[in-house]
C-alpha cells in the first residue's frame, strides 16, 4: 500500500520552521521566489488572440495557434509566459506539494487575474454574478499530491479577486488508460472524462459567467472540454492559467503534435 507523503497544513507548518523554503528558479534558500528569479517573471503582451490568449498580432481568424480549431471556452489568459521562474514554480509544485507554495503562485498572478475578472465581468452588474471553478485532478494524482494544485490556485485567486468559487467539474471516469486507442479513440476517452454536478445546474441559473483556473495552458484542449460541458450546462466559460506555453513559431504540425499529446495526457 502507498504511504501518503504529502504533509498536512499544520504539519507543513512545522515543516517549514526546519525544511526552510527555496526558490524554484534557482535554489536560493528563504523563499520560493528570489527577487532575481521574481524579475525574471515573463508577463504576456498586450496584443494576444482573443479567444487563445497566444501572443499575436493577428486577429483570431488568423492566429497560428487556434484558427480552425474548436475551443469552447470564449477567452483565455494566462498570468506568465510558461518558461523560467514561472514554468520552476509549476514543476516544484507537481514534485513539493506545499500549499505556501501555490499561496505565493496566487499572489505572483493576483494582479493579471484581477483584470481577467474585469474584463470577463464586463457589464455584468455584481462581482457575485462572476464565478470560479477549476479543473479537476485524476483522483490518483490528488492523493499523490493531497491536493489539487488547480483547486487551491482558483480558491486563492478567487479569494484575492472576491468572486466566489465552487467545483462545477468532476472526472467522469479516469482517463490515463489511453494507450492502445486509435487517435478517434483518444479524443472520445478525453471528451467523456468531464461531467457537470448538480452544483452546475444550479449555479446557471442565477449567473452565466465562470472562469476555469488551471495551472498550465499548453494547447488548450483539457480546458476546452471543461468548458463544453459547462457551455452545455447553459454556462459561459473563460479561462485563466497562472502560465501559458509559449511558441515562438507555432507552426500547424507543432500544435497538432502538441494537441494530441495533450489528448493523451
Ligand atoms: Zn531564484
Ligand atoms: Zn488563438
Amino acid at each position: 500500500m502507498r504511504v501518503q507523503t504529502y504533509p498536512s497544513a499544520a504539519l507543513e507548518g512545522l515543516l517549514n520552521l526546519v525544511l526552510p523554503k527555496r526558490c524554484a528558479g534557482c535554489g536560493t534558500a528563504g523563499a520560493w521566489l528570489c527577487p532575481s528569479c521574481a524579475a525574471g517573471l515573463q508577463t504576456l503582451p498586450e496584443a494576444r488572440c482573443p479567444r487563445c490568449g497566444a501572443p499575436s498580432r493577428a486577429a483570431q481568424a488568423g492566429c497560428p495557434e487556434c484558427r480552425g480549431r474548436r475551443l469552447w471556452f470564449f477567452s483565455a489568459s494566462a498570468a506568465f509566459a510558461y518558461e523560467g521562474p514561472a514554468r520552476a514554480m509549476v514543476t516544484t509544485c507537481k514534485f513539493r506539494a506545499y500549499r505556501s507554495l501555490v499561496d505565493e503562485m496566487v499572489a505572483r498572478a493576483a494582479p493579471s487575474f484581477a483584470v481577467t475578472c474585469a474584463r470577463v465581468a464586463g457589464d455584468l452588474t455584481a462581482a457575485e454574478s462572476l464565478l470560479v471553478t477549476w479543473v479537476p485532478a485524476h483522483r490518483d494524482h490528488a492523493l499523490e499530491r493531497g491536493f489539487n494544485t488547480a483547486e487551491l490556485l482558483a480558491r486563492g485567486l478567487a479569494a484575492s479577486a472576491g468572486v466566489p468559487a465552487t467545483a462545477l467539474l468532476e472526472r467522469r471516469r479516469h482517463g490515463a488508460r489511453q494507450s492502445g486507442l486509435g487517435r478517434a479513440a483518444r479524443a472520445a476517452n478525453v471528451r467523456g472524462s468531464f461531467a457537470t454536478g448538480s452544483e452546475a445546474a444550479r449555479v446557471a441559473r442565477m449567473l452565466k459567467r465562470v472562469i476555469i483556473v488551471d495551472d498550465v495552458y499548453t494547447t488548450g484542449e483539457t480546458l476546452s472540454h471543461g468548458a463544453e460541458v459547462l457551455i452545455n450546462a447553459g454556462l459561459e466559460p473563460h479561462v485563466f492559467t497562472f502560465a501559458r506555453t509559449i511558441r515562438a513559431v507555432p507552426s500547424q504540425t507543432s500544435i497538432d503534435n502538441a494537441v494530441r499529446k495533450e489528448r493523451c495526457r
